[in-house]
Formats: structure tokens, sequence, C-alpha cells
């Protein structure tokens, strides 16, 4: 039993030590990934839930690998931010966002979001300022989301949050609802914005899902309580997006409404689809 115990424990520390060897493969191939022009950028539509115009996209980033195929960002943020690579990545997404939405129409906003290494980065505010004046696009029309994750360190988050409020850029707080953050937070940090996670709306598509409509009624009236306008993302389907529309959310972005696409499908879709 102890051998057979002992094997157990081979194949153990084998199975680590191969998903350890994977990771620090996946690492290095990163560390290339910008110069070798791998990393791409995909733009998801945001939508006005009353007018149903456009109101700009959120910035999705893309690992297209020459061997692993196109990687979500799942299978390598959370790499990208252990090994510090994520400064890099990061700044590189703000760069290209920012150029991008400065050739939309003055109605489009970009969203881009930043992670919790990226928010305490020392020289992220004037990393921002500097791509807003190379890019000419204005600073209201560029909004940073972050989660309840990156508030954790609170001192250091204000701060960071306040400059960047400074620069006149909107402040989102994402994937509201899965952090263990006090609602307190909420009045601390200026958010313009909330962003209802995907699992508040998921349910609704069951038009009898009582609690769960109460539950995002609520979080609905949170938000204008407090003076900020939200967004429900994950919308698959019309049942989903009628609820959000008669609960006063203001915008809507989700599959349903439109995929993450190419800057060049998102600029083809503005152009037929804004009053502009
Ligand atoms: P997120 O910020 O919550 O972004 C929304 C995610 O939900 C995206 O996944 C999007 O493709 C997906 N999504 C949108 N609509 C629907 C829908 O109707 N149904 C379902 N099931 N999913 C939907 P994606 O692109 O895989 O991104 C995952 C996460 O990776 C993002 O979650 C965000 O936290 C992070 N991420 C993406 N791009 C960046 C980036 O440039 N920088 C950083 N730091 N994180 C990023
Ligand atoms: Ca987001
Ligand atoms: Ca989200
Ligand atoms: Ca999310």
């Amino acid at each position: 039993a102890k051998a057979a115990g002992r094997d157990r424990l081979q194949v153990f520390d084998q199975a680590i030590g191969q998903r350890a060897q994977h990771r620090a493969l996946v690492t290095r191939e990163l560390a290339d990934a910008i110069a070798r022009q791998e990393l791409d950028l995909d733009y998801q539509p945001v939508f006005d839930a009353r007018t149903g115009h456009a109101t700009g996209a959120e910035v999705l980033l893309r690992w297209h690998h020459p061997r692993l195929g196109t990687l979500a960002p799942g299978a390598f943020i959370a790499l990208a931010e252990e090994s510090g690579l994520i400064t890099s990545i990061g700044t590189w997404v703000l760069r290209q966002a920012c150029h991008e939405a400065a050739s939309w129409p003055a109605s489009q906003r970009v969203a881009v979001n930043l992670s919790v290494r990226q928010l305490h980065d020392p020289h992220l505010i004037d990393e921002v300022r500097q791509i807003l004046i190379d890019s000419g696009l204005p600073p209201h029309r560029l909004e940073l989301e972050v989660t309840e994750s990156a508030l954790a360190e609170e001192q250091t988050a204000l701060m960071q949050l306040s400059a960047l409020k400074t620069l006149g850029v909107l402040l989102a707080l994402d994937d509201f609802g899965t952090g263990y953050s006090s609602l307190s937070y909420l009045q601390r940090f200026r958010f313009d914005r909330l962003k209802i996670d995907q699992s508040f709306v998921r349910p609704l598509r069951q038009p009898d899902a009582v609690e769960q409509l109460a539950l995002v009624r609520a979080v609905i009236e949170l938000a204008r309580a407090l003076r900020l306008r939200c967004t429900a993302e994950g919308i698959e389907d019309d049942t989903q997006a009628a609820a959000l529309r008669a609960l006063g959310c203001d915008e809507l972005q989700g599959f349903q409404l439109g995929r993450p696409m190419s800057a060049t499908a998102w600029r083809q879709c503005i152009s037929a689809s804004t009053p502009d």
C-alpha cells in the first residue's frame, strides 16, 4: 500500500511538474508575443438600452500563437500578471486601443480592462496621459475597467483611481457582485459605471426567475442612488435583454447584441449603425 501511495505521489508530482513546465513555456513565449506581433485586440460593442445605438466597444485581448492557436485571455492573463509581463502588455493594449478609437465617431467610447498589477504600477498615470496625447483621443472617450480585487489595497487604489479621474477618463467597476468588497467601497471610489456580472444576467433567461430579477433590480437601483451608470454584460437572448431594459439598465453588452470582432469589422459596424 505504501508503494502504491508513492506511485500516486509520483504521478501527482509529474503532473505538477508538467503543469509548471507548460506555464514556464507559455510565459517565455508571451514575453516575445508583442515583438512577434502575435497579440491582437477584439472589440465587443456596447449598446444604449433605450435607443439601441452603439455607445462604444470593450477591448478584449487575443493571442494568436503560431502553434497553440488563438488564446483567450483566460489562458494567459494570470501568467502575465504573475510574471509581471502584464505591465508591458497592458501598455500595448492601451496604446493600440486609444489609437484605434481616435478614428471612431465622437459618440463612441473605448473600454479597456486594467489588471490589478497595472493599477498599482506607479508609471500608469504618466503612461495613460502620454497615450491620450499621442493618440489624440479625448479622455472622456476612454473608460478603464477594474475589478473589485484591484481595490483590496485601498489606499493605493484610491490614489491611483483619483489620479486617473483627474486625467478626465471614465472609470468602471467590472464584474460587480462577484468580489468580496463591501458596498461602502462604492461611495469612496468615484466610479462612473457599474458593470453587472454575467453570473447575475445568466439566470434571467428564465422569464420566471423572480428572485434573480429582484437581485438585479436592487443592483440597478443601487447604481442609480449612487449616480452611477450601469451596464449588464453577458446578454445572450431576448428575454434577458427585455428584462434588463424593463429594469432601466443603461447599457447592454453580450453575444446576442454583438460578439467580439476585429477592429475592421467594428469600424464597418459603426459606420453602418451610428447616427453621428
Ligand atoms: P471581462 O472583462 O468580464 O470581459 C467579458 C468577457 O465575457 C469576454 O471574455 C467576452 O468575450 C465574454 N462575453 C461577452 N459577451 C458574452 C456573452 O454574451 N456570453 C458569454 N458567455 N460571454 C460573453 P474574454 O474575451 O475571454 O475575456 C475574459 C477576461 O479576460 C475579461 O473578462 C477580462 O477580465 C480579461 N481581459 C480581456 N482583455 C484584457 C486585457 O486587455 N487586459 C486585461 N488585464 N484583462 C483582459
Ligand atoms: Ca471588462
Ligand atoms: Ca466583466
Ligand atoms: Ca469577467
